[in-house]
């Protein structure tokens, strides 16, 4: 994960060891280094730019310290701008005050949203609650069937009365499920709604009428990050689309760059909830910025 980006930052940090302090000459070619470095981790430029500016800043007003030398004082500068650039704190899911609390998953196909919504029932379901998975992805052959399956893999029921073949109703599927959650008594009800392979109309608008419907107390935006800087133009296109409250990363084990983990947040200004690590139901956690920032710099 990230090895590129990891790699290139810290060859930048090995040439200032020697350093017994920084000159502003230094801090420059340090700066010009870590944009090279971001922009071939594919970050979006608007980010880098920010992301440099900050560091440049806080290098120059940097007092000597006694604690740390010049090369681990930028370190800690650029791990904390790191950490900030991938929202700080680690953003929980909110629960609604009156279950069922209602997730609804959206991105595009190829996504890893099926995938996901097994391993968010599983990780939630290992935390007490009681998840109930709705298929709302009507549209791809054989979606239902994969839930259906990712379901029983993750101990998880599974709401899927209409067959996958394009022609149910994911919006009614999706209202009823509430009404079924309330009546089995499911906690959470997460919503697994119908992905295209590139951005379109239809898919945006079928979306909306879902989100519409259920009033979700979260809609998350699935990404791929291995797509790097294309996940930024999908999360702004799903942006204005449907509007969402947090992201899932996924595919993060094959991301060497890192581009769209370091560029969605700010971009999109919604924090990276989850991360998705793998091809096996528990390749899942939160996601924690510190902890994103330490591996990039480990
Ligand atoms: P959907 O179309 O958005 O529902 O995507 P799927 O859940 O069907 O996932 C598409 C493919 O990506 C499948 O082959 C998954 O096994 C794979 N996949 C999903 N999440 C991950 C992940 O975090 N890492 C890796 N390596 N593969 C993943």
């Amino acid at each position: 994960m990230f090895e590129t980006l990891s790699d290139r930052l810290t060859s930048v940090f090995s040439s200032l060891r020697s350093k017994g302090r920084l000159s502003d000459a230094d801090i420059d070619a340090t700066t010009r280094e870590i944009r090279i470095a971001l922009l071939e981790a594919d970050v979006a430029l608007p980010v880098v730019k920010a992301f440099v500016a900050q560091v440049k800043e806080r290098a120059r007003g940097a007092e000597v310290s006694q604690a740390l030398n010049p090369a681990q004082q930028v370190v800690k500068i650029v791990n904390d701008e790191l950490i900030a650039i991938l929202g700080g704190e680690t953003r929980r899911l909110r629960f609604a005050k009156t279950p069922p609390t209602v997730v609804m998953l959206a991105g595009l196909q190829g996504a890893g949203k099926t995938t996901l919504a097994g391993k968010l029932a599983r990780w939630l379901r290992e935390q007490g609650h009681t998840p109930l998975l709705v298929a709302a992805d009507l549209q791809r052959p054989n979606a239902v069937q994969q839930l259906q399956v990712v379901g029983e893999r993750a101990g998880v029921a599974v709401y899927a009365p209409e067959p996958g073949n394009g022609t149910g109703d994911p919006i009614a599927v999706a209202r009823t499920s509430i009404d079924e959650a309330k009546r089995l008594l499911h906690d959470i009800v997460i919503i697994d709604t119908a992905g295209r392979l590139g951005i379109d109309q239809e898919m945006m608008k079928q979306a909306a009428d879902i989100r519409d419907a259920v009033s979700p107390d979260e809609v998350l935006f699935v990404v791929d990050a291995m797509i790097g800087q294309d996940a930024v133009t999908t999360a702004q296109a799903f942006m204005e689309g449907v509007g969402f409250d947090g992201v899932v990363l996924t595919k993060l084990d094959g991301d060497a760059r890192g581009g769209a983990a370091l560029s969605v947040r700010h971009i999109t200004g919604r924090p990276i909830m989850f991360a998705s690590t793998g091809e096996k139901l528990e390749d899942f956690d939160a996601f924690h910025p510190d902890r994103m920032a330490s591996r990039i710099l480990d």
